[in-house]
């Protein structure tokens, strides 16, 4: 069995101030859950996030990391760092980051690396854009993602990965796949880890949807026998929604 995993991504939104507050609000529904749940806050934010959320089931996680130890990289964070800030997650590979700042699968690949080897668990994002799903190579397209994130992980530190599967076209677009192709292409993902690795493996391996899941339409999508939890932008930064997404996580 796979505990669902219901991670916030707060992009680049709340101060240290508003993310606490937000915490504080979604705090109940976590620990009722039956699934993990996560917040995935700006570096900024993160001390502030660590600590509203300690002595709760919420996980915290970063957006990003570099995958050296140290050095001149200006501008950047590394995984001792997050440890440091008591940081749990890291979402590595976002759509925003491969489109605005130059992420590639090989930089995908050795951040998951990083991560894996200093005990943080890696939410690592694929996804295909609305032209190669109309070509018809989403599926090509999101194996040789998941192909090259992998790249010389072990199956032991695989089923430590969390993928989040996020067609761009339904990300912050309010356009969300429906249950069936987003069950479609997370069990096409299992199919290629199972390839990569074996059935067994792949099996233990979350998969997570996301692209405006909200309130509405998560208790379907949530349902999906290789659906293992949600990467939710917008509805996670209204308590509301974040709660009620958290609630269908069975
Ligand atoms: C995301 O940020 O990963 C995401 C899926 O955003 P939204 O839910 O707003 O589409």
């Amino acid at each position: 069995m796979r505990t669902k995993v219901i991670a916030g991504n707060w992009k680049m939104n709340n101060t240290p101030a508003e993310g606490a507050e937000l915490i504080n609000n979604i705090k109940a529904a976590a620990d009722a859950a039956k699934c993990e749940v996560v917040v995935c806050a700006p570096f900024i934010a993160l001390p502030a996030a660590v600590n509203a959320a300690k002595g709760s089931r919420i996980g915290v996680a970063a957006q990003n990391l570099h995958f050296e130890d140290k050095g001149a990289f200006t501008g950047e964070v590394s995984a001792d760092m997050l440890n440091a800030a008591g940081v749990k997650y890291v979402v590595i590979g976002h759509s925003e980051r491969r489109e605005y700042f130059a992420e590639t699968d090989e930089t995908v690949n050795k951040k998951t690396i990083k991560a894996l080897e200093k005990g943080i668990t890696p939410i690592v994002c694929c996804g295909e854009t609305l032209e190669q799903r109309e070509n018809g190579i989403t599926f090509d397209w999101i194996s040789m993602q998941i192909k090259l994130a992998m790249k010389n992980i072990t199956a032991a530190d695989a089923v430590k990965v969390i993928i989040a599967y996020e067609p761009i076209w339904a990300i912050g677009t309010g356009k969300t796949a429906t249950d069936e192709q987003a069950n479609e292409v997370c069990a096409a993902i299992r199919k290629s880890l199972a390839a990569i690795y074996d059935e067994t493996t792949a099996q233990n391996i979350r998969i997570l949807y996301g692209g405006s899941m909200n309130a509405k339409n998560a208790e379907g999508l949530l349902a999906q026998p290789d659906i293992d939890g949600g990467l939710i932008g917008g509805a996670s930064l209204k308590a509301d929604d974040f709660n009620t997404i958290i609630k269908f996580a069975l």
